[in-house]
């Protein structure tokens, strides 16, 4: 059975409709488009100011947080759950967590930190890549919590390294954690390069 009204043109005048349309084109592509990042080349006059390095350099040391792997204890699970899909700190570049110190550059002090583990800890701690942060996650990042007092476990972090940011909780759930990495950001935010080697 003969199909009626299947093409808008017979054959011969679609080839020469399809050639009209490849010939317009043709006739209107002779120069190149012009380049459509133009308009950079204003911007840059701008970022030859110090503070605007200063900004661009913080965006991305504050996009890039890679933390080191070494999660003590408990606190650890809440960690694993700030990186899980739910919470996802992927969306600060963060999901890529280091197992050689030297590609981090944060410390995330998830767990119980005793005496003999003290010296692997400051250990990682010193291999890290310059600029690196520290945050004291739980109670026993902080002071020791639950165990403060006893001989074996370190009381807080800071005895051992030097921490900027403290998150409390037995544990702290994902979103302290997450409120402790926005704050650790804002405190790379104000950092100069004027002043690197002094913070
Ligand atoms: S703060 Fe609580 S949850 Fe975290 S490591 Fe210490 S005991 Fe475990």
């Amino acid at each position: 059975m003969e199909v009626v009204g299947r093409y808008i043109y017979p054959d011969a005048e679609l080839d020469s409709h399809e050639g009209e349309v490849i010939e317009a084109l043709k006739k209107a592509s002779q120069q190149p488009i012009a380049d459509p990042d133009g308009w950079l080349e204003e911007e840059l006059r701008y970022n030859i100011l110090l503070t605007t390095v200063d900004a661009a350099l913080n965006w991305a040391r504050t996009s890039s947080l890679w933390p080191v792997i070494s999660f003590p204890a408990c606190c650890a699970l809440e960690l694993m759950g700030a990186a899980s899909p739910r919470f996802d700190f992927s969306r600060f570049g963060m999901e890529v967590m280091r197992a050689s110190p030297r590609q981090a550059d944060l410390m995330i002090t998830a767990g119980t930190l005793t005496w003999k583990m003290a010296p692997q800890i400051k250990r990682l701690y010193d291999q890290m890549a310059e600029p690196k942060w520290v945050i004291a996650m739980g109670a026993c990042g902080i002071s020791g919590g639950v165990f403060k007092g006893s001989y074996s476990v370190v009381p807080g972090y800071n005895r051992i390294v030097p921490v900027d940011v403290y998150v409390p909780g037995c544990p702290p759930r994902p979103e302290a954690l997450l409120h402790g990495i926005q704050t650790l950001r804002q405190k790379i935010k104000k950092r100069s390069i004027a002043n690197e080697g002094k913070q």
